[in-house]
């Protein structure tokens, strides 16, 4: 069963957030996708350097 937005009971995306650009919890949403991001850039910038080996 999809879970869905407590403010606007859109269904959410797989990791819980809302993607409704009207809602007051999409601002959470953004936050958590830039801060995604700069985590998989941090990872991959890692990766190059230290697993290469591996
Ligand atoms: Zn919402």
């Amino acid at each position: 069963m999809k879970k869905r937005c407590v403010f606007c009971h859109k269904v959410l995306d797989e990791k819980g957030r809302c993607q409704n650009k009207a809602c007051p919890d999409y601002i959470r949403t953004q936050i958590l996708e830039k801060a995604d991001k700069e985590a998989a850039n941090a990872d991959s910038a890692t990766a190059d350097g230290t697993s290469s080996g591996k």
